[in-house]
């Protein structure tokens, strides 16, 4: 293959030595082009500059870089298992002789011609008799060829069985030989004068196969910054289009039925809330498509906040939509939004996956002709078959729930040409910093700190086995007050279908245990009819313990809940147990949160009591995210928007800080990128185009 025919987007099967089986065993480590390849960096270096002599090593030393000859060759049957081939070989050099040995390499006294010239690195290994040079990597050097081996940084790359670290290396090494210029220097001359950085293709091979210190670090920071700079250059576009290409209706209208549902308001808005509810407000009252986001810790409040915006939507002719993530809280949304609007004489929509026929039938023709104004609803919402009349404004609640993209997809269902709608979501899930300005980098923010008066703080403790006698006491005295109480199970796959789910089994065991009370039953598997009735009954009181799975944990609300007690609190992270926790303490009364747990660690032990003493979301999301990594928390990992090379978001916060100054001011001053920049841009597109929704944009 010669080196015009390969290009980047070709399959890795275009290069010489790749065939069907190489090129699963490359897909394995995530390899499916040749770009993937020359983009593979290795995962650690060796440095193997210092050549050493023959007489340099030492029995149980280090490996050391060697340059010798055969001398004699001979080969033999092994003993034991293992070991069932032996080669040996006399090898010496200018300053002694030396014994090498190989296990199992048939074939390779056959090369091991007397007087071939061999790059070595190897250990003598301590052992009785003479020491041997023991299984060293060996590079025959033909004709004086350059050693990749030795006198010179090494790379190591991940590998997977079947494709060994040096076969990576061989590869990458051709493939970068056979292309001059493997990759195109999409960074703008001015940006890499700016920054001193040496050009794309250096900098590739200097990270393959590093020369010295300063010009690997040189070409890392290089690396980095352009990984940061793609993205924050797809992120001034999706901004940029939205300020400049799209229009949104201005909702000026004076507030009506927005007024009135704050007038019969049972509470007084908190200061946050208020001025959160301004910044919305004035948002959505400019022709510029507003997208913001809502952060505010969990029972702060934000369903209220959510109400007004919809509601001033309404008050300008528009209609306006609230999306949740799960069936059974749009459910309760619904419900709550009823409750305050009936009086009001405004009707609530509700579209779930699994509302009968003719009910759908009748919300979906409701939004089409503009009958019905405000709908809320899952992910149904989203699907092909809901058409709006004049969608204004689509909100969308616990954002972290459902990732950047249906976002997009909620507004673009009310895109026609250059109009789109206003857009708010919502996350009790702190964002830090650095991932919002990373994947949020285009959203404005609204934060509400504080908690609504007279919450008293969520007491936290931790018990095992033998304190569940005492716990299940205390339940029943809550529960005697007209208290409620949350009994979280985990999910456990369940080996035979005959059996009772661990829910099942808890559920009955609690109908034992508390024979006065009223005890139900909540899983993700139930029908939507039976979900609904379940949580209705819990939230009037009808039901006075619920043993649930995990589909209570975002957005719950049921202020007389007093207690939930979380099983097996270990397998939860920390934000998911905050998360839980939140669905008590809503209410005047004081709330407790138990988790009941085997930790099997220290470590584990040592996190759950941490847990117990922070009560702050923000806190609690900070060291969550230093235990499994910020993209894994907000729920932006499997969009591969945090998948970096070479990058490393906690590490690299400041550069990311640099490139998102660079990408944006670079956008906004140009008039049209795409023909200023048109390389940078088509990188954009290639790896950000589809995952930001922005590929249409040129
Ligand atoms: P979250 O922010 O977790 O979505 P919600 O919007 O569900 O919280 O609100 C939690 C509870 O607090 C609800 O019962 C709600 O009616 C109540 N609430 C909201 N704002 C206030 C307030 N300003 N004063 C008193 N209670 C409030
Ligand atoms: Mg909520």
């Amino acid at each position: 293959m010669t080196r015009q025919h390969i290009r980047p987007d070709d399959s890795v099967c275009v290069l010489k030595g790749v065939g069907e089986k190489k090129a699963l065993l490359l897909e394995r480590l995530g390899v499916r082009t040749v770009d993937d390849l020359l983009h593979f960096f290795p995962r650690r270096y060796e440095d193997r500059r210092q050549m050493a002599a023959l007489k340099d090593l030492i029995p149980g030393g280090p490996p050391l870089p060697l340059r010798a000859r055969v001398v004699t060759v001979e080969e033999r049957p092994g003993y034991g298992a293992r070991a069932k081939h032996i080669t040996r070989a006399c090898l010496s050099d200018e300053s002694g002789v030396v014994w090498a040995v190989w296990f199992n390499r048939r074939g390779l006294a056959r090369v091991l011609v007397p007087g071939t010239e061999l790059a070595l690195f190897g250990a003598l290994k301590q052992q009785p008799g003479s020491p041997e040079l023991y299984n060293p990597e060996i590079e025959f050097l033909s004709d004086g060829a350059v050693s990749r081996t030795t006198g010179c940084i090494v790379p190591v790359y991940p590998s997977t069985e079947g494709l060994n670290e040096r076969s990576v290396a061989k590869l990458i090494a051709g493939v970068l030989d056979t292309l001059p210029n493997a990759v195109s220097d999409v960074l703008p001359r001015f940006i890499s004068e700016k920054y001193g950085f040496a050009d794309a293709d250096s900098a590739l091979r200097e990270m393959h196969c590093p020369t010295d210190e300063q010009k690997f670090k040189a070409a890392r920071a290089r690396m980095i910054f352009e990984e940061f700079f793609l993205l924050q250059i797809g992120l001034a576009l999706r901004r940029r289009r939205g300020v400049l290409e799209k229009t949104a209706p201005a909702f000026n209208a004076p507030p009506n039925v927005q007024a009135r549902f704050l007038a019969s308001l049972q509470f007084d808005l908190t200061d946050d809330q208020k001025r959160v509810v301004e910044e919305i407000s004035a948002d959505l009252k400019r022709s510029v498509p507003m997208n913001r986001l809502l952060q505010g810790d969990v029972g702060s409040g934000k369903t209220v906040v959510a109400l007004m915006a919809l509601l001033q939507a309404l008050d300008s002719g528009y209609q306006a939509a609230l999306m949740a993530p799960t069936g059974v809280l749009a459910e309760q949304h619904a419900l709550t939004l009823r409750k305050w609007l009936a009086p009001l004489g405004v009707d609530v929509g509700l579209l779930t996956g699994g509302l009968p026929a003719a009910a759908r039938k009748a919300v979906l023709s409701g939004l089409s002709d503009g009958s019905l104004r405000l709908v809320v609803g899952t992910h149904a919402l989203i699907q092909d078959t809901v058409k709006f009349k004049n969608l204004g404004l689509a909100i969308i609640d616990e954002q972290h729930r459902f990732g950047v993209l249906q976002r997009r997809a909620l507004s673009s269902k009310a895109e026609k040409g250059a109009y789109s709608p206003h857009i708010l979501v919502m996350t009790a899930t702190p964002i830090p910093r650095t991932l919002l300005l990373l994947v949020y980098g285009d959203l404005a923010v609204s934060v509400i700190r504080q908690l609504p008066k007279g919450r008293q703080p969520i007491r936290t403790v931790c018990i095992g086995e033998s304190r569940v006698p005492r716990m299940e006491d205390f339940l029943d005295r809550e529960m005697a007050q007209g208290h409620r109480v949350y009994w979280v199970c985990p999910l456990i796959e369940e080996s035979d279908a005959f059996d009772a789910s661990p829910l099942e089994l808890r559920y009955e065991q609690l109908r034992a245990r508390f024979p006065n009370r009223r005890v139900g039953m909540l899983h993700g598997r139930m029908s939507e009819r039976d979900k609904t009735s379940v949580m209705g009954d819990f939230a009037s009181g009808k039901i006075d313990l619920l043993a649930a799975t995990t589909v209570v944990e975002v957005g719950m609300d049921v202020p007389e809940a007093t207690v939930i007690v979380i099983e097996n609190a270990e397998r939860f992270g920390l934000s998911q147990l905050h998360q839980l926790r939140g669905r008590v303490g809503r209410g005047p009364y004081q709330s407790w949160c138990v988790l009941y747990a085997q930790p099997k660690s220290r470590d584990a032990r040592e996190r759950l009591l941490q847990f117990c003493r922070l009560s702050d979301g923000f806190a609690i999301a900070e060291a969550d995210m230093a235990l499994r990594g910020p993209g894994e928390v907000c729920g932006v990992r499997q969009h591969g928007l945090t998948d970096f090379r070479v990058a490393d978001l906690s590490r690299d916060s400041g550069v990311m800080k640099t490139a998102r100054a660079e990408a944006f001011s670079l956008v906004k001053s140009c008039a049209n990128p795409y023909s200023e920049y048109p390389e940078l841009m088509s990188a954009v597109m290639g790896r950000y185009g589809r995952l930001l929704d922005i590929a249409g944009t040129a």
